[in-house]
């Protein structure tokens, strides 16, 4: 079988390896029962920032189990879906019948395995904590070929290693979800400029826990008005007309057929673009009635907006710190104007309490997302620094977005890994998993 050369979202390595592509559950347990010993790791849409679905020279199996006789989600909102499925085709096929997802991340072109092996958390989090509170069940195919079954109270401890494990514990094969009711597929999304930092915060703390969700995107080029920014506020539309029609549109419709020059996205044009989005919310608050689709996942609309970083890529540094420490937010701020480093797209949320999965990201407070262009070699050794600062005040980087960490300094940030590593030699003793992102952080 020939080597095939996998990528991921953030486009800064590539790696060659045997990809697998399983059409059922009796083809999926060959290939586990054979892999060799460069091991193997589940793939979903590959939408890692980093190298957590790739395995030089070893197997990466992407499950391409059949998606067209998927069940509708029965009475009280509980449907079974297989983990190939996306949260474009979920919603699709949900949203027109009045249920959502309650936690979907930033695109929706993410599997449902992916999400589930990064325990995603979405704008609301302080509302509807991470993806791990809303499945019922998953069905998990461990590193002997055979199937369990594991929610909060069968395998329970299986569970929650796999729930942000990242494909570490086996291949997620269906999963169980309880959906919530939605009344229209619209929010009514209320829109907020503001010229400092400082002041978007202190209204996001005041305001944000009034909205379903919450999100604020900062700009962190803009000499002159740095660290100002758009927070949006949103709600789902309550409609009362009996014949409302609900819909959800996840197709792409502006391609980027090629990556463009790495030179393309310079200071000059993230500052341009900063500016005019900033123009473009206006001065006074803005309230407007938006499609799901639009709110959720305003990126999607351009399939690889990726390419606009060029072909050397993006790191994504995202951290999150406990609400205690936030002025970490402020020291972090500071830092990249005083060094000067690219800062292309920040994203602050708010999060809420941490859940019981010794590998989940969120814990009670904020977490802050920038990206950094991959080829600009001073971002390094700037953001190990911050790492280090980012440990003393209790906080932690989102692993499944990792691209670049000290191992180090993963026991400092997820205290519970002793647990998950003994759970993951239970059940994997010969290390049959294994992903570039595990040998690179010793997991
Ligand atoms: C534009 C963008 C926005 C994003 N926004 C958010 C956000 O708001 N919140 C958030 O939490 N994350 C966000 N993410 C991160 C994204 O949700 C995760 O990286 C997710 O894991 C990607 O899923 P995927 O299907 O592409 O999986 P892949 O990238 O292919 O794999 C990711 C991990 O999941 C494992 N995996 C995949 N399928 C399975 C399976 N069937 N069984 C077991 N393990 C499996 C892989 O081994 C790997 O470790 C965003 C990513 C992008 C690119």
């Amino acid at each position: 079988m020939d080597k095939t050369e996998l990528g991921t979202w953030g486009n800064a390595k590539g790696s060659e390896s045997y990809l697998r592509e399983p059409k059922s559950i009796d083809d999926l347990r060959g290939i586990v029962e054979s892999v060799g010993n460069g091991g193997g790791i589940a793939r979903g849409s590959g939408m890692s920032y980093g190298d957590q679905p790739m395995n030089s020279d070893g197997d990466v199996i992407r499950p391409l189990f059949r998606k067209e006789n998927i069940e509708h989600p029965n009475s009280n909102g509980i449907i079974t879906v297989p983990s190939s499925l996306t949260f474009a085709e979920l919603l699709e096929r949900v949203v027109p019948l009045g249920w959502f997802m309650p936690v979907v991340p930033g695109t929706s072109f993410v599997t449902i395995g992916g999400a589930i092996a990064a325990d995603v958390h979405g704008k609301n989090h302080y509302r509807k904590s991470s993806i791990a509170s809303h499945i019922k069940s998953i069905a998990l195919m461990l590193a002997d070929g055979e199937t369990i079954r594991c929610s909060k109270t069968e395998e329970a401890a299986i569970f929650w290693a796999t729930m942000g494990g990242l494909g570490l514990t086996g291949i997620v094969i269906e999963a169980t979800i309880q959906l919530s009711r939605i009344r229209s597929s619209k929010v009514q999304v209320s829109r907020n400029s503001f010229g400092n930092f400082s002041d978007l915060f202190e209204a996001m703390k005041s305001q944000v826990n009034r909205f379903e969700y919450g999100v604020a995107w900062l700009d962190l080029i803009s000499k002159n008005n740095f660290g100002r920014g758009i927070l949006e506020t949103a709600n789902h539309e309550i409609s009362n007309n009996p014949h409302h029609e609900f819909s959800y549109i996840a197709k792409p419709t502006l391609p980027l057929p090629n990556h463009l020059a790495d030179s393309f996205l310079r200071r000059s044009t993230v500052k341009a673009y900063n500016s005019l989005r900033i123009l473009s919310a206006g001065r006074t608050e803005t309230i407007k009635k938006t499609e799901l689709s639009a709110f959720m996942h305003p990126l999607d609309k351009v399939r690889n907006w990726n390419r606009l970083y060029g072909k050397s890529g993006i790191i994504q540094w995202q951290i999150a710190v406990p609400e205690v420490s936030e002025h970490t937010l402020f020291d972090v701020i500071d830092s990249i104007q005083k060094a000067k480093v690219p800062a292309f797209l920040a994203v602050l949320k708010k999060l809420g309490a941490s859940n019981q999965a010794p590998l989940s990201f969120p814990m009670e407070g904020w977490t802050l997302a920038v990206d950094f262009p991959a080829n600009d070699k001073r971002i390094y050794g700037f953001l190990d620094a911050l790492d280090q600062e980012l440990v003393k005040a209790g906080g932690r980087i989102y692993l499944a977005k990792d691209a670049r960490l000290d191992p180090e300094l993963i026991p400092k940030m997820y205290p519970d890994l002793d647990e998950w590593k003994s759970i993951r030699k239970n059940i994997d003793p010969d290390r049959r998993w294994q992903s570039d992102f595990s040998r690179r952080l010793n997991l």
